[in-house]
């Protein structure tokens, strides 16, 4: 017979269920114990300026060295067209978005990107683009500095999902950065959800979204439900017709 006394085991339990992206204290180990393996070492990289990228952690995959769009193909598969020059490279309008050869999922991803000066354009049609982890979940690239548009589509924002909790954007023209944690979903044999995907950001070294559970893949006007997939797709860049410049991306798989 459950007591009371149980009920807060019972609740911790559904909720480890439910949020199965927490860690949990591995029970294994004793408290402070020194035969536990102790974590890999890692060279971290440094801070970027408006001047120059900095370097990546030395586990991270580099996507972009500021030279060439090697590791990048348009989505049918074809050399990436968008252009490179002075050690970033552009979104050009109508080529279509680019995809990254390799697949990503559960990842950390650092991504930089600054938009058109002088602006052009307002709400969404003003330095749009977007970082699509999986191919499938929109992280909005636009420009919200002193700009309106709907709270779920401006800079920051999980499309359509979730607005970011600050506007952290700085004025076009200006480099930003993009530290994004995420955890994609799960399916079981049977292509059901076991896991929705979730998602940190944080913009210019701001908080703007806090481990939100996404609802699906990105839409416009509608939230599409899930629909198995791999655990891992390449990431893709969005082309929204705006020369928006993107420069030192990489990525360190989780
Ligand atoms: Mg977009």
């Amino acid at each position: 017979m459950l007591t009371i006394k149980y009920l807060p085991h019972i609740t911790l339990l559904l909720f480890a269920a439910a949020t199965v992206c927490t860690a949990q204290v591995d029970p294994k180990w004793e408290i402070h114990d020194r035969n536990r393996p102790v974590p890999p070492v890692v060279t971290p990289g440094t801070a970027s300026t408006q001047e120059a990228p900095g370097k990546a952690p030395s586990d991270a995959v580099s996507l972009f060295d500021g030279k060439d769009l090697s590791k990048w193909v348009q989505k049918d598969g074809s050399p990436a067209k968008w252009k490179v020059e002075n050690g970033y490279f552009e979104v050009v309008p109508k080529t279509g978005e680019l995809h990254t050869k390799d697949s990503f999922g559960d990842c950390q991803l650092h991504v930089e990107f600054a938009e058109p000066n002088p602006p052009k354009g307002e709400d969404q049609d003003r330095g749009n683009s977007g970082v699509f982890l999986m191919g499938l979940y929109e992280i909005q690239v636009l420009d919200s500095y002193e700009s309106k548009t709907y709270a779920d589509g401006q800079a920051g924002a999980v499309y359509g999902q979730y607005p970011p909790l600050m506007n952290a954007s700085r004025p076009p023209g200006q480099w930003q950065t993009y530290d994004i944690v995420f955890h994609g979903p799960r399916f079981d044999a049977a292509g059901k959800l076991t896991r929705p995907a979730h998602l940190t950001v944080l913009h210019n070294g701001v908080l703007i979204q806090d481990n939100v559970e996404l609802t699906g893949p990105t839409g416009h006007h509608v939230r599409p439900a899930y629909t198995s997939t791999p655990e891992k797709l390449p990431l893709a860049l969005q082309d929204h017709n705006h020369p928006v410049h993107y420069r030192n991306i990489w990525v360190r798989n989780l």
